[in-house]
């Protein structure tokens, strides 16, 4: 008999974070959510249950209203990503000749990884959280780029067309960012849970500061 994996592995540790009005399921999610927020993208948080054509129900983590985009955020312990890859099948953009999706180049689908560390070789500041990383189900990859009409962030493929996927202004000229570019600053949400997340600057905290003494209350006067 062969054992089924279905379930998530023994690595995961999803820990429910709280930020702005919503509480996440892992802290991922949280830091994708901040992440958004940093560059001013809208997002609404499992706003739908879809079934896929599998008759799989399937609640994405995240959609964009202004981008026509999904995120699916997976941590490195969520290893399957089939019902990502299903959504992104579904919703890409199957137009003969010009493409006439509600969004140009139909719904795009974006998996959501664990920032990449900076780079060491990197001068100047670099932001401890590092730098978001996200990959393509389905379908050509996905670059970061800015409109240069309307200023909106977001993810767009080198397929035409090659518009904004909000004001439809073409983007043709625009620099585009892959995630190892190291452009999209990753923002993490919580600053006080001990060795994972620090302070972006200044110096590390203290064990005080951490809340890793036992004794007294510090006196902070
Ligand atoms: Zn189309
Ligand atoms: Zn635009």
């Amino acid at each position: 008999m062969v054992p089924t994996s279905d379930g998530p592995g023994p690595s995961m540790v999803s820990i429910p974070t709280r930020y702005g009005d919503t509480t996440f399921r892992s802290r991922l999610e949280a830091d994708w959510a901040a992440t958004l927020d940093s560059n001013n993208i809208e997002w609404e948080y499992e706003p739908e249950t879809i079934t896929l054509d599998s008759g799989t129900l399937y609640v994405p983590d995240f959609w964009l209203p202004e981008l026509g985009t999904w995120i699916e955020v997976k941590g490195p312990g969520i290893p399957r990503t089939e019902k990502t890859k299903e959504l992104a099948h579904t919703r890409a953009c199957r137009c003969e000749n010009t493409c006439t999706c509600r969004w140009p180049g139909g719904e795009f689908v974006l998996l959501g990884r664990p920032s990449l560390a900076s780079d060491r070789t990197e001068t100047g500041h670099q932001p401890r959280s590092g730098y978001a990383n996200w990959e393509t189900p389905f379908g050509p990859s996905t670059y970061f780029v800015t409109c240069p009409a309307c200023a909106r962030a977001q993810w767009t493929t080198l397929k035409r067309p090659w518009r904004c996927r909000a004001c439809r202004a073409l983007l043709e000229k625009e620099q585009v960012h892959r995630p190892v570019d190291r452009f999209v600053r990753f923002i993490e949400t919580t600053t006080r849970t001990g060795l994972f997340a620090m302070p972006d600057l200044g110096e590390p905290l203290t064990d005080a500061e951490l809340g890793l003494t036992d004794g007294p209350e510090d006196d902070w006067s």
